[in-house]
């Protein structure tokens, strides 16, 4: 039996946040069961498509997945274990909005099998959280990570954004010293970035400046990763952060580009080297129209996938899979390190990773 990781995207938010371009559909919460209707007639087809799928990992992400009651959890949940087998230690993970949470949805999420929760925090400082458009507070943060380790959680993971508007060095520290006060571990640091058609675009083109600029965004990764460190957060992937053990195995499939699954509006796949995606159109979805473009993959598209995928994490790539002459000048500029036939980037090798890339390449 194919053994995979299994995406589930739910493409609901409350609020649009300033800088989001995932998709995501602000105010249609009236159509999350049918939505879940479509899912599980997605899995269905999948089913009949791939025959029988382990899902050793399942990520229910979004959008705003903890925006389903709990009893939408649970119905999500029997829909995935009626079509897929599921491993009996599976890691399985839903992404969370501290404004969308209470004792009870999150004590349901737990009777509905989810392990693994991941709080989108991004700051503890209310004035950045109003910034980021974010619908909580820097205590609601707190008071939803703490409800969540009553409700069972033992393996609970927040998101942390840094380099924001008028972001100073000690109100990031801050952010990631409150962090670790909580019954967190894992960690993820995101630098952000500002996409186009957002309307963080439009606030920093009228506030020229407002960014930190490169130089102390580095140094903010640097003192996020020391405070870390010195708790025994592992640096496992450029901006993942783990107790040894608490790793998120379903993001370990991506980036060692493992098989997976993706369900849902603009859910992406890899299965058996095929690469697709699914419509980022809600009603498309809604209407049951599933595909989007599939994507062809040559054997160096492969390659160069598994080779940036891979150096984003601390376990690297095979050696041998690299050209040996700029390996080795890359490993004597204190860059990479080669180990047990494995090659990965150094601390000062992650702080350059596209120019280390593109040096192989
Ligand atoms: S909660 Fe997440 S997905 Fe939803 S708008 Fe904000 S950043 Fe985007």
């Amino acid at each position: 039996m194919k053994h995979i990781a299994l995406y589930i995207h739910i493409p609901f938010c409350a609020r649009k946040c300033a800088y989001c371009d995932f998709t995501s559909y602000p105010g249609r919460t009236e159509r999350i069961p049918d939505y879940l209707d479509q899912l599980e007639a997605e899995m269905r087809a999948s089913a009949g498509r791939y025959g029988s799928l382990t899902a050793d990992t399942v990520f229910i992400g979004g959008g705003t997945p903890s925006l389903l009651t709990g009893d939408q959890m649970k119905r999500l949940m029997e829909s995935v274990r009626r079509w897929f087998a599921v491993s009996p230690d599976a890691e399985i993970t839903s992404e969370a909005n501290p404004g969308t949470v209470d004792a009870a949805k999150l004590a349901a999420f737990r009777e509905a099998g989810i392990n693994r929760l991941s709080l989108g925090v991004q700051s503890f400082d209310d004035g950045l959280l109003r910034i980021l458009g974010r619908i909580h507070t820097a205590r609601e943060a707190e008071d939803a990570a703490y409800m969540a380790a009553d409700a069972g959680f033992t393996n609970l993971s927040v998101d942390l954004m840094y380099a924001l508007p008028g972001q100073r060095m000690d109100q990031w520290l801050s952010s990631v010293e409150t962090a670790l006060t909580l019954p967190v571990k894992h960690v993820s640091c995101y630098s952000l970035i500002v996409e186009d058609s957002t309307p963080m675009k439009a606030m920093v083109e009228a506030h020229p400046g407002c960014l930190p600029d490169d130089e102390t965004a580095v140094a903010m990764q640097h003192e996020a990763a020391r405070l870390l460190r010195a708790r025994g957060f592992l640096r496992y992937e450029i901006s993942n952060y783990a107790l040894p053990g608490f790793e998120s195995r379903h993001n370990l499939v991506y980036w060692r580009r493992g098989d997976y699954l993706g369900l849902g509006c603009a859910a992406h796949s890899l299965m058996n080297g095929e690469r697709f995606s699914n419509t980022a159109s809600l009603e498309e979805y809604l209407a049951g129209v599933r595909a989007g473009e599939p994507e062809t993959l040559t054997e160096r598209d492969a390659y160069e996938e598994t080779v940036m995928l891979g150096l984003r994490t601390r376990e690297g790539v095979p050696a041998f899979l690299l050209p040996a002459a700029p390996l080795e000048k890359l490993a004597r500029a204190g860059l990479m390190h080669i180990e047990d036939g494995r090659a990965a980037v150094t601390e000062a090798g992650a702080d350059v990773l596209n120019a280390v890339i593109l040096e192989l390449m």
